[in-house]
């Protein structure tokens, strides 16, 4: 994912269209422990109604486990009155740069 260093956005504040700075942000650190809870959860749900010992996870698989992806957060702030805000929902990508 390619983001330019400067782009037109609307800004709440001004209450118009403004160039914005680009700059990426941290997403917020609950991810992980959903993350553990839910794989724990899909390896219960593997185990249901076989008998023996925990049934190996499915090799080369990636369909449990970590993504590989980055949730990505953009904070815009305004070049006019100098107010931030947030890009509404993350996205997700394995590569992330500003281009000039
Ligand atoms: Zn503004």
């Amino acid at each position: 994912m390619k983001v330019p260093e400067e782009i037109k956005r609307y800004c709440p504040s001004c209450n118009s269209h403004n160039m914005h700075k680009v700059k990426r942000v941290k997403t917020a650190g609950r991810a992980k422990a959903g993350l553990k809870k839910r794989d724990r959860h899909i390896r219960e749900k593997l185990n249901l109604g076989y008998g023996g010992s925990p049934k190996p996870l499915p090799a080369n698989s990636n369909r449990y486990g970590a993504k590989t992806s980055q949730k990505i957060m953009l904070k815009f702030t305004c070049m006019k009155c100098n107010k931030a805000h947030q890009s509404t929902a993350p996205k997700r990508s394995k590569k992330f740069e500003v281009v000039r």
